[in-house]
């Protein structure tokens, strides 16, 4: 047998079929036995690659050759797709992009949110996708910077740097976004207005936001900039893109700060309203999503969070919708709810719903959105959810009968959990841009008297590695809930990293990595033990002092550590 460790050097050129994708995306080639990860590959791709770094259990490589492309490779688009990262699988048939997220959801809930394979398969719906999965985007943040001749340019950062690869054209954004940039800068280049550089941390012009409302058509461009006053011959600028037909809002973001967060928290309107509008529909999850309504108008200001795929998102709150299964009698708390979307979006058919939200702009814009809209039975709070929720729970006992969350990536707090399992609402619907935190979130919510019901992945983000994910929890009845409380007392004594993977789970991933690699209880239990992962008594403890005892071989170690890993039992670094 190859010694895997010393095997490979950087620079070594090897040749594999990609064979896997890892959740960020990367194609998994093996040599020998030792995987690889490798950028902007397709599973069925046969290549060359050149190795870039070696490690005990995996080495990743760059792609120099296709040798043979696979059946769900595409030509991308962009050409400069590879160098800029933002789209990470272009180059995946677009189907096939859909399997890859719908797997993705999938083995998160099983390996993170330990739920079994038989009641993931039976609870979840079909992926939902894109008819077009181009041009989606209604937000667009450009950072400008200058070129070697000190002209203004804009584009994107190349991969984990801040320098700027000239581009105006992204086939995820709207057409016109191109137009806008040409226009601020020819303002910037005729009246020698100088980009920010971030070092000297001088100049002026820091990024461009772009946004567009897909439903009305209206557009607003806002420049971060790197001074608290108006810019030099401003209405220049404004006289170049008020010709820009849909203009609807131009204005100043003053960012003095040096750091990496694009937005300032001061913003001034230097030409037409504060705010652009866009529409938003329920439409017929039961009928192709089929338009059902007139909608509810949102007012979007530069400062507020609205997702970005508009058609997606029509597609997602009505699933939110459909899943919380509102009759009209219904208190809903929607959480983490922006500038009220969702809220506005479930109120015509619940009897009252609260929104909470940190933002407070973006709570302002909630309340303005249902004055707007003539919706009487919505009420906002400033605040974290961890925070707001325990304390009115705490001191007013508020209820629910369905609570909504859909939080930032990191998913939910601790404090906010425990309060929603106190409140006992009958349904929680948990809409995620995260699958791993959804899965660790609802691995508490089921182990504290929910169960899964449905879950479906949405195509937020196509070209992208992420996937939005709306899932339903239910409470349970008191007799099966009973069953669950036994259990959790029985599981008592496993630390929480053991309760991860089962042996089973382990021994199955160590097979299937490892070419039918066959490891015993005793050797999984003698890699745990080196990691400090405590056995119960009695089960496959191992005695230190047993020399009879066999010893797990070195190979095998390295496969199952590599399977602890995975189920993130045991840190990824180590
Ligand atoms: N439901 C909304 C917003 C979802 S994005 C929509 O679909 O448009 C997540 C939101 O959570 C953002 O608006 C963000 O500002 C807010 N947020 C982040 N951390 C929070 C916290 N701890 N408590 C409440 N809101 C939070």
């Amino acid at each position: 047998m190859k010694n895997r460790e010393n095997s490979f050097k950087k620079n070594d050129t090897i040749e594999t079929e990609i064979i896997d994708i890892s959740h960020d995306g990367e194609g998994i080639g093996k040599v020998d036995g030792y995987p690889f990860f490798i950028k902007d590959t397709v599973i069925g791709d046969r290549i060359l690659a050149r190795v870039t770094k070696v490690k005990k259990n995996y080495g990743y490589a760059r792609v120099e050759k296709i040798l043979k492309p696979s059946d769900w490779r595409t030509e991308p688009p962009c050409k400069l797709y590879r160098q800029c990262g933002g789209c990470q699988i272009q180059a995946m048939d677009y189907q096939e992009q859909l399997a890859f997220k719908q797997r993705k959801v999938r083995d998160q809930l099983i390996h993170i949110g330990g739920f079994s394979e038989k009641l993931v398969d039976e609870t979840g719906e079909p992926v939902v996708g894109m008819e077009c999965p181009f041009r989606y985007r209604n937000k667009a943040q450009y950072p400008v910077g200058q070129n070697k001749d000190g002209e203004p340019v804009t584009g994107f950062y190349a991969g984990r740097t801040h320098s700027i690869i000239e581009n105006t054209e992204c086939y995820l954004g709207a057409e016109e976004n191109q137009v806008i940039l040409q226009a601020v800068l020819t303002y910037m280049k005729e009246n020698h207005v100088p980009a920010y550089d971030e070092v000297s941390h001088k100049g002026l012009i820091r990024h461009i936001l772009i946004r567009k409302g897909f439903t009305s058509g209206e557009l607003m461009v806002c420049l971060v900039i790197n001074s608290r006053k108006q810019l030099p011959f401003q209405d220049r600028l404004i006289r170049l893109l008020k010709e820009i037909p849909g203009m609807t809002s131009i204005s100043l973001s003053h960012n003095l700060e040096k750091t990496n967060v694009i937005m300032g928290g001061e913003v001034t309107t230097i030409w037409g309203n504060d705010r652009i509008q866009d529409t938003i529909h329920v439409r017929d999850v039961l009928h192709d999503f089929a338009l059902t309504d007139q909608g509810i108008t949102f007012s979007i200001s530069p400062l507020s969070f609205y997702q970005v795929n508009p058609v997606q998102t029509e597609k997602l709150y009505s699933l939110a919708l459909s899943y919380a299964a509102l009759t009209g009698k219904e208190t809903v708390w929607d959480l983490y709810c922006g500038i009220g979307t969702i809220s506005l979006f479930l109120s015509g058919r619940a009897k009252q719903v609260y929104g909470v939200e940190i933002i407070p702009q973006a709570i302002e814009d909630a309340r303005k959105n249902a004055e707007r809209n003539h919706i009487t039975n919505a009420e906002f709070f400033v605040g974290k959810a961890e925070e707001v929720l325990p304390e009115k729970y705490g001191q007013e006992g508020i209820f629910a009968d369905v609570i909504v969350v859909d939080p930032p990536r990191k998913g939910c707090d601790g404090a906010c959990l425990d309060t929603m399992l106190k409140m006992k609402p009958e349904r929680i619907v948990y809409v995620s841009c995260d699958s791993a935190t959804l899965s660790r979130d609802l691995k508490i919510l089921c182990e504290g008297g929910y169960e899964l019901k449905k879950w479906r992945a949405v195509d937020q983000f196509p070209m992208t590695v992420h996937v939005e994910t709306v899932c339903l929890l239910s409470k349970l009845h008191e007799a099966k809930h009973h069953v669950n409380v036994r259990l959790d007392m029985d599981e008592m004594d496993l630390t929480a990293a053991e309760s991860k993977a089962t042996y089973e789970e382990i021994k199955a991933y160590v097979a299937k990595h490892n070419d039918g690699m066959k490891v015993s209880n005793l050797y999984i239990a003698q890699v745990k033990a080196k990691y400090g992962i405590i056995e119960r008594e009695n089960y496959n403890k191992v005695k230190s002092d047993d020399a009879r005892q066999p010893k797990c071989p070195k190979e095998k170690a390295t496969a199952i550590e590599a399977a602890l890993k995975y189920f993130q039992m045991v840190p990824s670094e180590l």
